[in-house]
């Protein structure tokens, strides 16, 4: 079955609710396949960067699934006339997979790449302990040197696992998994940001009901304010959907 998208600013959007996404990349993990199904959970700051970066264009046009990771994206595509239904947002993304999967019995095997180390342990520990499917076949942080890149892959390679959760920050996590899934040897990889964070205990989600009115970007921003520069991107990005629609 084909993806159906939406386009947004040249981004192709999956119109896969949350519950069809995890089904979908079930289905992908039962599959034997030669390259790594790879899934971006894009918000709009990869959306504008993919604008300003030809090359990360050409990764993201490539890519087998893009969600929707933000309000901002299901705004926009309610502007441009093709509304997308809801937000499928990296970490949730990823709690609702282990949760399926642990609930229905099917263990997976996962590999970490990416974070702080003391970040990676206490994320691969909140995982083993919260999803019974899941068990963490290898980790390894994301302050390495480039030549030690190589010997990274042929550990992923050796261990085959079914999903390879990269956090190193887009659009580095993107064009990883890009560059290497014909040989990494993973059924699925999805480059996560800054979810290890938050399964350590390092940044917490905003309460529900702040997610529930649509304000977590607020709630981010006032937890930590140095990320106002990053926030001005979302009123970028509106403004450039605004144009793009005359
Ligand atoms: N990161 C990393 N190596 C680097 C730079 C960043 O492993 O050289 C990690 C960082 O520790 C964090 C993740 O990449 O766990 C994503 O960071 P960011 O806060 O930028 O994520 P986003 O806001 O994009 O979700």
């Amino acid at each position: 079955m084909a993806v159906q998208t939406v386009d947004i600013l040249g981004v192709p959007f999956s119109t896969m609710t949350m519950e069809e996404t995890v089904r979908y990349v079930m289905q992908q993990l039962e599959k034997k396949q030669e390259n790594t199904f790879q899934v971006v959970t894009a918000n709009p700051e990869i959306v504008m960067c993919a604008k300003r970066d030809a090359a990360f264009q050409q990764t993201l046009l490539q890519v087998d699934l893009i969600t929707p990771d933000g309000i901002g994206v299901v705004k926009a595509s309610g502007m441009l006339g093709t509304p997308l239904k809801e937000r499928v947002a990296g970490f949730d993304f990823m709690c609702n997979l282990f949760e399926t999967l642990s609930q229905e019995k099917k263990a997976v095997s996962v590999f970490l790449l990416g974070a702080k180390p003391h970040v990676i342990e206490r994320a691969a520990r909140t995982l083993t302990e919260r999803y019974a499917a899941v068990s963490i076949v290898g980790t390894q942080d994301g302050y390495f040197e480039q030549e030690k890149e190589e010997e990274i892959i042929e550990r992923i390679q050796e261990m085959k696992p079914d999903i390879l959760l990269v956090a190193l920050g887009f659009p580095r996590q993107e064009n990883f998994i890009q560059n290497n899934k014909h040989r990494l040897h993973a059924k699925v990889a999805v480059g996560v940001g800054g979810s290890f964070d938050v399964w350590a205990g390092e940044v917490k989600r905003a309460p529900k009901w702040i997610q529930a009115i649509h304000l977590e970007w607020f709630y981010r921003l006032c937890s930590n304010p140095t990320r106002w520069r990053r926030q001005l991107v979302l009123v970028e990005f509106l403004k450039e959907v605004v144009r793009s629609k005359k």
